[in-house]
């Protein structure tokens, strides 16, 4: 049955269609922090991270099937679904953050984003993370050096700008006493040479918390100071919560920019958005929707539809209910970290541990003297984990960094089994 599907998938979908694990997962349902296949296999997934309040979460699909029995359509009617969503969306924001523009992606959000940038700013030029990914378009492939960097006829084009990641572990300044300020020197130095070339900033795009790049909390007052030297230049600053939104940092924080004590001017939203229905958005400020607004009509056929709309709400009831359960949320974030610090000590191969809330990097490396990545190692793990029913992935500009990001609904009793896998690595290594 599998091999049927996979040949059939070349053949239908071509070959630029991949997929996770050498040996393929074919599934069938999905229920809470479970992916289950078609032989009734069920595996623990630590991994996606749209399904964010857990797979098919039964209130979100109620939502959605009443909805789309119901109406669906789209914003050139007027319906309250869309108004009080929106509504209750910007609630979730400091003040200054009121207007919402409703998309299908995350890239969709990002590439939006941009475009409002260059609107407000008049100007064309984009500083990025090195490692960042921000979404597929023809715009931000340009802007995503994580997956596009010179590769498949992509090179990186002059009006991007590249700053190294704030990585604590192995980067240059992890023994400076104001890593933030070292780091944001590079923002400095990237905004000083536009400036020499004749060119401004039309924004800083980040993410709140670093993914693709490898899991690196930013350090405190990083962002804050790079949103003033970005701001003072006359550039907006991007927030990419595509992955760090909706609670993933945990530490009572919603949003990734929180962590950083910053407040960004443009912030996009999606994947735990809908908890895996198509939900994205822009959320910005009522001066920068003007600038966008200036000679330009915003339509999206699927965004802001009625379904969805009613979905993004349904996500939100639960969130606000289990905002009571967000203690026992942060005690299981902690305890997966503690426990996995435990094993860093004990084991030369896990080089760090890192991140917040139920997102958290592990880096592999050859040993602990030399901090080399061990690619290979990761590449290892994620496939055991996933013959003995765990599903992890791996990041990282050197691809050795483990992802952990399970639905927040993730009770302690699986963390137990992620670790019981871990434990036995160096007994592994000497097979
Ligand atoms: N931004 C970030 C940080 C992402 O991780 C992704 C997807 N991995 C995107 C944007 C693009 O989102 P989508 O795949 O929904 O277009």
């Amino acid at each position: 049955e599998l091999e049927n599907q996979i040949s059939r998938r070349k053949a239908f979908l071509g070959p630029s269609l991949s997929t996770h694990y050498h040996n393929p997962i074919l599934v069938e349902r999905g229920r809470g922090t479970f992916l289950i296949d078609f032989r009734d296999q069920a595996f623990l997934d630590f991994v996606n991270n749209p399904a964010s309040l857990g797979h098919c979460h039964p209130h979100v699909v109620r939502a959605a099937a009443e909805q789309l029995a119901q109406l669906n359509t789209n914003t050139r009617y007027v319906y309250a679904e869309l108004t009080d969503y929106a509504e209750q969306l910007t609630r979730l924001f400091p003040e200054k953050l009121h207007v919402c523009f409703f998309v299908n992606s995350g890239s969709e959000a990002n590439d939006l984003a941009l475009r409002i940038a260059r609107a407000h700013t008049k100007a064309q030029d984009f500083i990025v993370m090195e490692g960042a990914y921000h979404g597929h378009t023809e715009e931000l492939i340009k802007i995503s050096p994580y997956k596009f960097d010179g590769k498949g006829g992509f090179p990186q084009p002059a009006n991007v700008w590249k700053v190294p990641v704030p990585d604590m572990f192995r980067g240059d300044h992890r023994s400076d006493s104001n890593p933030a300020r070292s780091y944001a020197l590079h923002v400095k130095t990237a905004l000083d040479k536009m400036k020499t070339s004749g060119k401004r900033p039309a924004a800083f795009i980040c993410e709140g918390m670093l993914s693709t790049a490898g899991y690196h909390p930013l350090p405190p007052r990083y962002l804050k100071q790079v949103y003033e030297l970005v701001r003072e230049e006359g550039g907006v600053c991007i927030s990419d919560e595509v992955q760090s939104g909706f609670g993933r940092a945990g530490e009572g924080k919603m949003w990734g920019f929180e962590l950083g004590d910053a407040v960004p001017d443009i912030v996009t939203l999606g994947k735990p958005m809908g908890n895996g229905f198509p939900l994205a958005a822009v959320v910005t400020t009522k001066e920068l929707a003007a600038s966008f607004a200036n000679g330009m009509e915003y339509f999206n056929t699927f965004g802001g539809s009625t379904a969805a709309m009613r979905v993004g709400q349904a996500v939100l009831e639960i969130r606000r209910k289990r905002d009571r359960e967000e203690e026992r949320r942060r005690a299981v974030g902690r305890h997966l970290k503690k426990e996995l610090n435990k094993l860093r000590d004990r084991h030369e191969c896990i080089g760090d541990v890192r991140g917040s809330g139920l997102f958290l990097g592990l880096e592999f490396v050859r040993d602990k003297s030399s901090c080399l990545p061990a690619p290979g190692l990761t590449t290892y793990v994620v496939e055991a984990s996933r013959c003995r029913g765990l599903l992890l992935g791996s990041d990282g500009i050197h691809n050795n960094v483990l992802k952990i990001k399970p639905p927040l609904c993730l009770s302690r009793f699986p963390c137990l089994l992620l670790l019981l896998l871990l434990l036995p690595l160096p007994l592994l290594l000497l097979l």
